[in-house]
């Protein structure tokens, strides 16, 4: 439980901790909340020769509106997140393990670290949401789609700091986050974040993303188009939510089998568009 030794440093500019990054290359990680990266040093699974903190680097922290989206800055924590009036990533923040984690965990910190068992990727996704990212190239923005590669990877270069992240305002959508686990603050064995849209009790748009439903969060896209265009009714929902575990790859683990997993994906979707629908 005791991590390998490391170097520290807590640059006071954004500049100086990307400039600090490319010295380090590898063998430097970024600390936000560290409740990710510092158990898995503690477990001796990552052992980085520096630790560049972003504690001090200012204007990486807050919540904005701005012309019909939201600028959330990386460092702003779960905590913060779940009292907002953001809808789907305040429900979903607010289901993150328990207050004390909240209270040190990050926006970018969760989507850097790219863990398919975390909430917000899939919010992520959910929302068709994207990070700004600054390296010594310049700035660049990456879609959800393109940022979760692999468990536990991402396309985030080794020199470069989500600095925020992007979402739609997502106004006239309905929204439910659902998670399974055996104890209120445990990681999900499965999570849905469904966001519905309806005009004339007919579903206009629909999105779903899964947690813990393979390396990376996943959307239900079977689901999503078999709603499109469907009237807003439980039958039509419960069809279609079947479809919820095509085209998944869920890990076995101590808490569920691959099939269990499976077998939740589709109760937990028919329930979480149900609840975003009103029903
Ligand atoms: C007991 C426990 C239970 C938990 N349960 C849940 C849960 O139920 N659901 C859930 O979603 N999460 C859960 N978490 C994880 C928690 O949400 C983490 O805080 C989060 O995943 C990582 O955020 P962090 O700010 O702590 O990042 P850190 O641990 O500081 O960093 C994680 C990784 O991201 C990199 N990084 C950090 N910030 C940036 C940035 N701005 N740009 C680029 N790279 C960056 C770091 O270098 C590191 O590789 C749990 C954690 C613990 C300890």
């Amino acid at each position: 439980m005791i991590p390998a030794g490391f170097e520290y440093a807590a640059p006071e500019s954004l500049d100086e901790a990307i400039s600090l990054l490319g010295q380090g290359g590898d063998d430097a990680k970024l600390l936000a909340g560290g409740h990710s990266l510092l158990p898995l040093m503690k477990l001796r699974f990552a052992a980085p020769g520096t630790l560049i903190d972003l504690r001090k680097v200012p204007g990486l922290s807050g919540i904005e509106r701005a012309n019909g989206g939201v600028r959330i800055g990386a460092m702003t924590r779960h905590a913060e997140l779940q009292v907002s009036d953001l809808g789907l990533p305040a429900t979903a923040a607010h289901q993150i393990a328990d207050q004390q984690v909240r209270n040190r965990g990050t926006i970018g910190g969760s989507l850097a670290h790219g863990d398919p068992a975390s909430d917000l990727p899939t919010v992520l996704l959910a929302m068709d949401g994207g990070v700004t990212a600054r390296g010594a190239n310049g700035e660049r923005s990456i879609a959800a789609g393109e940022l979760f590669q692999d468990y536990l990877t991402t396309s985030l270069g080794d020199d470069e700091v989500i600095t925020d992240v992007r979402l739609p305002s997502m106004e006239g959508y309905g929204h439910a986050y659902l998670k399974f686990a055996r104890r209120a603050e445990d990681w999900a064995m499965v999570g849905v974040a469904a966001l519905v849209k309806a005009e004339g009790g007919t579903f206009s748009d629909v999105r779903i993303g899964l947690t813990h439903m393979g390396t990376t969060p996943l959307r239900a896209t079977q689901v999503e188009q078999a709603l499109v265009g469907q009237p807003v009714e439980a039958g039509r929902i419960r069809a279609a939510a079947e479809a919820a575990a095509e085209g998944t790859d869920p890990p076995g683990d101590l808490n569920a089998t691959p099939d269990y997993k499976r077998h939740l994906a589709r109760v937990m979707t028919r329930r979480a568009v149900a609840q975003a629908a009103g029903l």
